[in-house]
């Protein structure tokens, strides 16, 4: 018999990738094949282990999503295949997600399935705007109403009068459309024309925007703001109870875009920091990083894994690689040995953590100098046995230092893949950038500055973009900004993320 695969079917939430549950994480991260649909954030993806297959089933521009029954052939045809498939779903797939439809399928097929829920819009909705859904005074029933009841159909088939008195909170999903009827429903059936109303674009994202107003003013704000889909209708008294401080929404960054360049490992670092002030981050990619190693030479080193008494990994691609590759070669984790790990950055500490192993060596300075220095200090390497796991751009000088008279290990290296500068023509982040421009873009090391320079034919901005500020960190990139005749909006007063980010704020809201 072959074996069977299994279907997850998985709440992706409204859009903040934050927004996930910690089984829906696993899952992705153990995926052979990941399916997905509009709402969900692609960024979820990026956790989706090497290798494993990306199918995006939703709408792209002028065209229809792919048909209801191509996507559960795709699930039903790899379930058979043995695979782990997720189908990740916007908000809680059974929540106007067309989640049983799929489950029922599934069960035909006798594949089977799991179901993991999800931050639906309604609640993700009300709780970055601020707005309490139940509320001990104003509202004790909590309503999720769809104006479509059938995406596809496009008819509209509750009797809406039925909520005109409701003396609690409506939520309405996929409505924006047919607000205007639905309104003259609602006050058909009772409501009152000065009943509170909020609407919520893009929940959760750093592009949300919400409006509000009543029964009866709701419509001409939704033209005054150019309101539009996807978007969270709420309707009751509770809206007028809202928050008075916009926790999301007011944040210092908040609607700001900023460029950071993906090309150190610290980028993330100041995105987090960005994207956690409210800005919308654009991580532009200046070089790609692919599986690349010579079979033999793997072979000669996972054959005699065992007799190295220290593995030394400089980035989070090598972690990466190498736990891909080791659980090819083998099904238990012990096979490595009792070797010792030294890692260069707390990112591929953290890296090398989600194994289950614990890191001995951090040295306090990321770099591959500081890691050899505490090596040859504090452990002794004579004649010690050290695997060295890089990428193409060899680490020569911490191998060299090893086995010079200082240190006299015996070092392998293995390189297991290779960077590469990414072609931005074809890349979606620099797309985002063509078209849309930022409000400023980062630069945090004099090599930043170059690779945007050096791609500058493929960021080109359209007629709409906005124009961005150029930020530094410090006097040294401030002058290869200047030397490459590109003008410097704001420096930060001291050469750290902590001070670029403040200087950040200052400079983009002093516009
Ligand atoms: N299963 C999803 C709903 C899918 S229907 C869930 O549980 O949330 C799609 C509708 O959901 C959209 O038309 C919109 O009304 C709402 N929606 C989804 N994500 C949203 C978001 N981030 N902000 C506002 N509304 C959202």
């Amino acid at each position: 018999m072959t074996q069977k695969g299994k279907v997850y079917l998985i709440g992706a939430g409204p859009g903040d990738p934050g927004l996930v549950t910690v089984r829906a994480r696993e899952l992705i991260e153990l995926a052979d094949v990941i399916v997905y649909d509009y709402l969900a954030n692609p960024q979820l993806l990026a956790r989706a282990k090497a290798g494993s297959e990306k199918i995006y089933v939703g709408k792209r521009s002028g065209q229809h999503s792919i048909p209801q029954d191509e996507i559960q052939e795709i699930l039903v045809d790899r379930a058979h295949k043995g695979l782990k498939v997720v189908r990740l779903k916007g908000g809680d797939p059974f929540v106007f997600g067309r989640g049983g439809e799929e489950i029922s399928e599934l069960q035909i097929d006798k594949i089977p399935y799991e179901i993991v829920p999800g931050v639906t819009a309604a609640l993700a909705a009300a709780a970055y705007a601020g707005i309490p859904l139940s509320h001990r005074e104003y509202s004790s029933s909590i309503t999720f109403l769809t104006g479509h009841e059938n995406p596809e159909k496009h008819t509209l088939s509750i009797d809406f009068k039925l909520y005109g008195q409701i003396q609690g909170t409506l939520c309405l999903y996929m409505s924006l459309g047919q607000l205007p009827r639905i309104i003259k429903e609602l006050k058909e059936g009772g409501m009152a024309g000065d009943m509170p109303v909020g609407i919520i674009q893009w929940a959760t994202l750093n592009c949300q925007k919400s409006i509000y107003g009543t029964v009866d003013t709701i419509l001409d704000e939704i033209e005054k703001s150019g309101i539009a889909t996807p978007a969270m209708i709420i309707i009751g008294e509770v809206v007028a109870h809202r928050a008075q401080t916009e926790w999301f929404e007011g944040r210092p960054l908040f609607g700001k875009r900023i460029v950071v360049t993906r090309a150190r490992e610290q980028a993330g670092q100041l995105s987090q920091m960005l994207t956690d002030q409210g800005a919308e981050v654009i991580e532009l990619p200046f070089i790609s990083v692919e599986q690349h190693f010579d079979s033999k030479r793997l072979g000669e080193v996972f054959a005699g894994i065992a007799v190295y008494e220290w593995i030394i990994f400089t980035s989070a691609n090598g972690v990466k690689n190498f736990f891909d590759l080791f659980y090819k070669a083998y099904d238990d984790i012990r096979c490595l040995g009792p070797m010792r790990i030294a890692a260069v950055g707390t990112a591929t500490a953290r890296e090398i953590e989600k194994h289950k192993l614990k890191v001995d060596l951090l040295p306090k300075q990321a770099n591959a100098d500081a890691l050899a220095e505490e090596l040859i200090k504090n452990e002794g390497v004579e004649s010690v046995q050290i695997l060295v796991v890089t990428g193409n751009q060899n680490r020569d000088s911490l191998v060299k230092r090893l086995e010079s008279d200082e240190g006299r290990a015996i070092v392998d290296t293995l390189p297991l893949y290779k960077t590469t500068k990414t072609d931005l023509s074809k890349d979606p982040a620099a797309e985002r950038f063509r078209q849309e421009g930022a409000d400023a873009v980062l630069f945090t090391s004099s090599s930043t500055v170059r690779s945007f320079v050096e791609q500058h034919a493929a960021l080109v901005r359209g007629p709409e973009a906005r124009k961005p500020a150029f930020g530094s960190i410090g006097p040294l990139t401030t002058k290869t900004l200047k030397e490459l005749k590109l003008p410097v909006a704001f420096e930060a007063t001291q050469a750290s993320l902590e001070h670029f980010v403040v200087e950040t704020i200052s400079s983009l809201s002093a516009q």
